[in-house]
């Protein structure tokens, strides 16, 4: 069974073909990076008009590399949902016209379950599977039962972790995106300005980042206002050891508290060299089968809508003609 993915929720434009929705074929992605790097961010007009010049283009490729023509496909699965609107609608419509033309079944994947599914990819799932979904716009620890099942025991209160690294970046003067800038000065830097860490409540698997994000901002200031100008490494050491010592106590304890025989990380974030390190260092200490995906399949790309599509489509959850782009969509389970 082969399924073709189409991803287009932000700034990447991609299309992959999935082979029983373990096995990639082909997977292509156009990045956008270099257009909005000089404005520090995603800007949404620009990124629609990428992707309609790219969609095109991205799928006949990942077609090609397949070797494969749209008679051998079962299905379509494409990103319905959260994202940027004007670049989700172009994914959407290219996924309804392909589908139409080719009369196959089409299947709306919800963003983060696709960041969930690409581990997938790499190895079957084990349920009950904890995923921490870490990324520029989410940061969810979820619990699955079984597959398409999806209950969301703590999510970040303000900024995402990816949010955060790219602030703290930009004040730090480093390139757009600024995490993989942050994470190598971390690397090299032999000492860290010690930076709070916010639990919030006993118990609770929410997050927060905001706070943390000023406290960077605020000693940057007052070390301006003093003459002094900070040593780059000792911030970003400090502001990624706050957050990976935060992540890592709350999804550990997750994992234990709801006995689960599996824990995932996803999401741009999960990158991350200290983060992979301390979450790896602690599930072997737990005992805990631990996986994150390789690289180019923890960012956003199709493959991995590709994979939960295909479970979708396996159990009959198709869409229709009147599928629309969903910025705000709520992960709601599948069964
Ligand atoms: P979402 O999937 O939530 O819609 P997104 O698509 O923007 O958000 P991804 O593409 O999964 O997120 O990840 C991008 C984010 O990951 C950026 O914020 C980027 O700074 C961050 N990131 C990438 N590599 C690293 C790293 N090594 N350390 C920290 N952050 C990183
Ligand atoms: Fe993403
Ligand atoms: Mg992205």
């Amino acid at each position: 069974k082969y399924v073709l993915g189409i991803e287009t929720s932000c700034d990447e434009t991609a299309a992959s073909v999935v082979k029983n929705g373990t096995e990639i074929i082909s997977n292509v992605v156009a990045s956008q990076i270099e257009s909005h790097k000089r404005f520090g961010g995603v800007v949404p007009e620009i990124a629609s008009r990428h992707h309609v010049e790219q969609i095109t283009i991205v799928i006949e490729e990942a077609l090609q590399q397949a070797n494969l023509t749209a008679d051998k496909l079962s299905a379509v699965a494409v990103t319905e949902g959260p994202g940027l609107v004007g670049a989700l609608l172009v994914g959407v419509n290219a996924a309804k016209a392909f589908a139409f033309a080719h009369s196959l079944p089409l299947v709306g994947v919800h963003h983060i379950a696709g960041h969930i599914y690409a581990n997938r990819l790499e190895q079957e799932m084990e349920f009950p599977l904890l995923a921490l979904v870490i990324s520029g716009g989410h940061t969810e620890l979820i619990v699955m039962q079984e597959h398409g099942d999806f209950t969301v025991i703590g999510e970040t209160r303000d900024d995402a972790a990816g949010e955060a690294y790219d602030k703290v970046a930009r004040t730090l003067n480093l390139p757009y995106p600024g995490g993989p800038h942050i994470d190598r000065l971390a690397q090299d830097s032999t000492t860290a300005v010690d930076f709070p860490r916010v639990w919030l409540e006993e118990g609770s698997y929410d997050f927060s980042f905001s706070g943390l994000k000023s406290s960077v901002l605020n000693y940057m200031h007052n070390l301006k206002q003093r003459g002094e100008s900070p040593m780059p490494e000792a911030v970003a050491a400090g502001f990624q050891n706050s957050v990976v010592e935060v992540v890592t106590e709350k999804t550990v304890r997750a994992a234990k508290e709801f006995g689960v025989k599996q824990v995932i990380a996803a999401g741009g974030v999960a990158a991350n060299k200290g983060l992979r390190k301390s979450l790896t260092e602690a599930f072997e200490k737990e005992g805990l089968p631990f996986y994150i995906p390789p690289l180019p399949l923890c960012t956003d790309n199709a493959a991995m809508i590709a994979a939960a599509g295909t479970v979708m489509y396996e159990k009959g959850l198709t869409g229709n003609m009147a599928m629309n782009g969903r910025p705000g969509m709520p992960l709601s389970s599948w069964i």
